[in-house]
């Protein structure tokens, strides 16, 4: 102790790491054993904050304000468990304390070089987070794809730790096998080559998890066995389900958890399998739900050329499902496009076949004025709208404008002249921007919030003073917090100290559920645990 299973992706990236990872830390989990996942992101940014999420999918965020990869959102989710910066890095974040080592003089004079001394950074990252999290194994999680310079290092830090400790330490390939439709079969090459790949930065893999529309059968099994120096049995079975959380019982069905206990020298420490038991037992409820609801997410961030992609906001529709199953309703997500609803008022129509709208988290001007126009037409039509971040200062903005008659209302993020800015930028925020400090900035993670009695906010949390995450600059503008009220918007949750708005909503006599929030509490929701505002959210939507 401790032991180590590293992940890596071959064929093509997407291929499902992230859930793999989280997967066998919950199977580990199951057979008794202490265990946390790491991501590596290859990426030279520091952290993820200052990524595009079209092009690297929602930025997660964790309770101490590190910004990071989606797949940190899969660990928390599946372990249930709140990780913090320690479990992950980037190549960015790894240079950086290299080179602060470095500047601080820590080498004593020696010449500091790519290897050893970043896959040496890169371990002792690995074992930090191991000791942190006080974890008997750890997972961790390689970005991108075999074969990429990118991750070359992070591969040499894999195969130093494996000469130093050859009985501690597993690695396991994701690799996609394609498949052409019927009469064709699951195809072995790609991952054949692959496998060289890997064994040219002097590694071989432990087990290969093969991904692909089927499962594989036995024939295709022995062939990657045979051309790649495995045992038939370390290949395990690893076709496209629709439930993710379906993922850690489809691996179990080969065994997994048993064999890379054996592997690591190690025997399952729980006879009894009743975790498992209990999240199959949901898994099994789920797959029987035949009730629907429909619920509609106003975005932009989901069109990349022709496709649609749903990442950028994949902590929203896994907190939708993770309420919506606990209430026994299997939810039905629609992409809801607000710039055509700027082109064409009528299209706002279609929000009348929606149990419910969320708008969720975002930056910027684009889409802004559709989304604004689906909130009054929410709010008119008393469809039930749930607001995260960018959604309740949007709602602010609405109501500012349409009820409390503030022409033009505006946030300062993309009218900095408003006459009106009822969403607006704290002074220190300000300075930030004057000198360009955009990196890990914003008001980040967890904030505490004071829930006000006898509202929604109330009936939901059952508690006075609650913790969610943040992530962003601007605010409801506290001088305009008098007018809003008065016209009846209600700050149902506040900062401590009563200046920054974190909940608002209307009452339920004015419209059944018009609430919004300044946090994400999306971020906290967890598959056997959903989040309590998105319980209540669909609550009034099954009413
Ligand atoms: N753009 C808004 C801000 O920075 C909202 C951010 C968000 O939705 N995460 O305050």
């Amino acid at each position: 102790m401790p032991k180590y299973i590293f992940i890596c992706g071959g064929v093509m990236s997407g291929v499902g790491k992230g859930i793999a990872t989280a997967s066998i830390a919950k199977i580990l989990n199951w057979y008794g054993y202490k265990t946390t996942c790491l991501k590596i992101d290859p990426y030279v940014n520091v952290d993820a904050g200052t990524m595009n999420p079209i092009e690297h999918g929602e930025v997660f965020v964790l309770k101490d304000g590190t910004e990071c990869d989606q797949d940190m959102g899969h660990y928390e989710r599946f372990l249930n468990t709140e990780l913090t910066r320690e479990n992950y890095m980037t190549t960015g974040s790894i240079y950086l304390s290299l080179i602060q080592k470095e500047r601080n003089l820590y080498f004593e004079g020696k010449c500091v070089e790519v290897v050893p001394h970043i896959p040496l950074e890169v371990i002792e990252k690995i074992n930090n987070a191991q000791k942190f999290t006080k974890s008997e194994i750890i997972i961790t999680e390689i970005g991108g794809t075999v074969g990429e310079y990118q991750n070359l290092l992070f591969l040499e830090a894999v195969r130093i730790l494996k000469l130093h400790k050859p009985k501690d330490v597993l690695l396991i390939l994701v690799s996609y096998l394609p498949y052409q439709g019927e009469g064709m079969e699951l195809k072995t090459k790609p991952t054949q080559y692959a496998i060289r790949t890997l064994n040219s930065s002097g590694l071989q893999p432990d087990f290969v998890l093969a991904r692909g529309v089927k499962p594989i059968d036995d024939i295709r099994k022995q062939k990657i066995a045979f051309n790649c120096n495995l045992k038939t049995s370390d290949i395990i079975s690893a076709p496209d389900e629709k439930n993710i959380y379906k993922i850690p019982l489809n691996f179990e069905k080969d065994e997994l958890g048993i064999k890379l206990l054996k592997k690591l020298n190690l025997k399952a420490k729980n006879k009894n399998n009743s975790n498992k038991n209990i999240w199959r037992k949901e898994i099994n409820k789920i797959e029987s739900l035949s009730q629907k609801i429909k619920i509609g997410i106003i975005g932009k961030y989901f069109k990349s050329g022709d496709f649609i992609l749903s990442d950028a906001y994949i902590s929203v529709i896994e907190a939708i499902k993770h309420a919506s199953w606990k209430l026994n309703y299997q939810p039905e997500i629609a992409w809801l496009n607000s710039e055509e609803y700027e082109k064409d008022k009528s299209k706002l129509e279609e929000l009348k076949n929606f149990n419910g709208i969320i708008i969720p988290g975002g930056f910027g001007a684009r889409g802004v004025e559709g989304k604004i126009l689906a909130i009054k037409f929410c709010r008119e039509n008393k469809i039930p709208c749930f607001g995260l971040c960018y959604g309740l200062q949007l709602m602010v903005i609405e109501f500012a404008r349409n009820v409390c008659g503030l022409k033009n209302a505006h946030t300062t993020e993309i009218n900095p002249k408003t006459k009106y800015p009822v969403i607006d930028i704290l002074e220190e925020q300000k300075n930030f921007l004057k000198q360009k400090l955009y990196g890990g900035t914003m008001r980040l993670g967890n904030w505490e919030c004071r829930v006000k009695k006898g509202t929604i906010a109330y009936q939901t949390y059952k508690k006075e003073k609650i913790i969610e995450r943040h992530r962003h600059r601007y605010e409801v503008n506290p001088k305009y917090h008098k007018i809003l009220e008065k016209f009846g918007f209600i700050f149902s949750g506040t900062s401590l100290n009563g200046l920054l708005v974190e909940i608002g909503e209307l009452s339920q006599s004015a419209h059944p559920f018009f609430l919004g929030t300044q946090f994400h509490p999306e971020l906290k929701s967890r598959f056997l645990y959903p989040h309590p505002l998105f319980i209540k959210f669909v609550k009034i939507l099954i009413r």
